[in-house]
This record gives structure tokens, C-alpha cells and sequence, in this order.
């Protein structure tokens, strides 16, 4: 076999042939230090932002799709070598046809092999219509202005933090990436919401009692960089797209920031960074905003009747 040259072989070992080339840091990387690479940062994040305390309870959302699941891998290769938490997945099922049912049973199968409790909880249950059902009671009143995402996105947090309760979990981690969390502040500010800037961060704040503390362990991690460690570990997830994945501006979003990320490599971070820094600003600011108790579904909310019950309100 011919000897590597020094400019194909791993900048970090210095001996194995190079798969990976990571723009922003000019690292290039082979296979095996590229996944260590990943679960050093997820271990580095997690302990930076303090978000796991000795004897947590942490439920991981896992969706079936290849972020929440390289997440579970992550944290349970992470919880092996320091047994100090236990980890319980929460799939939604949202009630999609055609599309949830497969992406449950490799959820399942994936928490079987690594011997990790899974735990679903469904949109049927908890409120009374799946979203196939919500859709279609929406489109038959006309309803044009509200996505299929508009519901889902609303009814599914507020189902995650349901599932993390009844599986009695302290935290609960779901499989946000950088690319997410960029994305949402660009969403945030295009819609006028900037509030929810200090909200939506690294480790939530304990706001309200029946709120469980959300940590996202993935939040520095480029979603590039989550499905390529989902590849190179072989790890069984569903890549067929949601038949509802159309929101219009988080794809626009998604476009904008991917082209300045390929000019400007870098940018991603920048932006992350930046609200960062921003944030203790607008905590200050978000304090004087009180957590209420919804009077419809006695769940936490920012007004009398939370955003569930208002948009299940429309279904009904
Ligand atoms: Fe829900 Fe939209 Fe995601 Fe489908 S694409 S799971 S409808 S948020
Ligand atoms: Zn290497
Ligand atoms: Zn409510």
C-alpha cells in the first residue's frame, strides 16, 4: 500500500487517511477522530452550560430521525462511562399516516439495543385529535394562514414537557443543533418576537413548576456534523422527510444561512456567539414577563390561555 501524504492524512492523528474537512476550524479529519471529535464537544457543552447534575432523570425526545438518535448514542456512550444519570426516550406521536408509524419502530428498535426505556406519548391522547385530523378539520374551514408546523410545533413541546412528567424525568434533552439554533433566532427576529431570544437558550430557565427543564446538548454542533456521525455509526434512523416539511420561511431561513456558511465559514457560530452575549440583556428585560397558569388546560403559559389551547380552540 502507498504511504499517505502528509496532506491526506488526519490533522488530528496525524496517521489515518482523511474522510472529513471541517471549513470552520481547518481541522481535517479521519473517521475516528471525527466522532470523538463530536462526542468531546457534546461532552464539553454539557458541562459548560452545566446541564446535567449528579442523579438526573433525563428524558431524551427522540424523534426516530438521525439528530435525537446520534444524541441518544452520544449520551448513553457519555452515561457509560460516568453511570450518573439515568435516560428514559420520548417519542410524540403526532399522528402523521404513512409517516410516524416507521419512524416509531426505529425509535424502538434503537432504545432496545441500547437497553434504554422508550416512552410514547400521543397527540390523539392528549388532545383528543391527531394532526392528520387537525389538518384536515383546518383545510375544510379554509384555513389557509396557519402550516401544518404551526400546530405541530406548538402541540409537540408541550407534549415533550408532557412525556418528560409522566416519565417522572428531572431534564429533558432534546436534539437541537447549531444550524436549529440559528435558524430560530432568525425566526424569532423575522417575526417580531424577539422576547423569546432570552427563552429559547442552551439550558432553559425553571420558570414554572410543571415546566421541565429543557438542555439541548447538540445546540454547538452543525447538523452536517449530526447526520454524518449518524452515518459513520451506522446508527438505523428514518430519513424519509415529514409530508408536512414545507414551512416556508425556516426553509428560506435554512437557505440564507447554509450560502453565508459556504462564503463565510464561520458564520453559524458568529451568530450563536452573538446572541449568547446578547441574552443576559434581554433576561433582564424577559423577568418582568410572569409565567401564568392557562385556565383551560391548567399548563404553564405566558397569557390566561395558552398557545395549545387557543390553536386547539380553532380545531374544535
Ligand atoms: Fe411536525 Fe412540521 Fe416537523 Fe412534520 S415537519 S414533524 S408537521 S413540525
Ligand atoms: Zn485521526
Ligand atoms: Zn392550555
Amino acid at each position: 500500500m502507498k504511504p499517505l501524504t502528509s496532506s491526506k492524512v488526519c490533522t488530528l492523528c496525524n496517521k489515518n487517511e482523511q474522510f472529513f474537512s471541517r471549513e470552520y476550524s481547518g481541522e481535517k479529519l479521519c473517521k475516528k477522530c471525527f466522532t470523538q471529535s463530536i462526542e468531546s464537544k457534546v461532552r464539553a457543552t454539557i458541562t459548560r452550560y452545566k446541564m446535567l447534575r449528579f442523579n438526573d432523570h433525563l428524558a431524551v425526545a427522540v424523534s426516530g430521525g438521525k439528530d435525537s438518535l446520534s444524541l441518544l448514542y452520544i449520551l448513553a456512550k457519555l452515561n457509560k462511562f460516568r453511570p450518573n444519570t439515568t435516560l428514559t426516550a420520548v417519542t410524540v406521536d403526532e399522528g402523521i399516516e404513512g409517516y410516524r408509524n416507521e419512524a416509531l419502530e426505529i425509535a424502538a428498535s434503537n432504545c432496545k439495543q441500547l437497553k434504554i426505556p422508550h416512552h410514547i406519548v400521543s397527540f390523539k391522547e392528549l388532545y383528543g385529535f391527531s394532526l392528520d385530523e387537525i389538518v384536515q378539520r383546518a383545510r375544510s374551514r379554509g384555513e389557509t394562514e396557519l402550516t401544518a408546523c404551526a400546530y405541530c410545533g406548538v402541540l409537540r413541546r408541550k407534549a415533550i414537557n408532557a412525556g418528560a412528567r409522566q416519565v417522572c424525568a428531572s431534564k429533558v434533552a432534546t436534539a437541537h443543533t447549531l444550524d436549529d439554533e440559528v435558524q430560530t433566532v432568525l425566526m424569532n427576529i423575522f417575526h417580531g418576537d424577539v422576547m423569546r431570544l432570552a427563552k429559547e437558550k442552551p439550558v432553559t430557565s425553571e420558570v414554572h413548576p410543571l415546566l421541565v427543564q429543557k438542555i439541548k446538548p447538540f445546540c454547538e454542533i452543525p447538523e452536517k456534523e449530526s447526520a454524518l456521525y449518524a452515518y459513520v455509526k451506522k446508527i438505523d434512523f428514518q430519513d424519509t422527510p415529514c409530508p408536512y416539511a414545507s414551512e416556508a420561511l425556516r426553509n428560506d431561513i435554512r437557505g440564507m444561512i447554509n450560502q453565508m456558511e459556504a462564503k463565510h465559514a464561520g458564520t453559524k457560530f458568529t451568530v450563536f456567539k452573538a446572541i449568547e452575549r446578547l441574552r443576559p440583556a434581554l433576561e433582564e428585560t424577559a423577568k418582568k414577563e410572569k409565567f401564568q397558569t392557562c385556565k383551560e388546560c391548567g399548563e404553564p403559559s405566558a397569557l390566561d390561555l395558552c398557545k395549545s389551547c387557543e390553536l386547539l380552540g380553532h380545531v374544535r
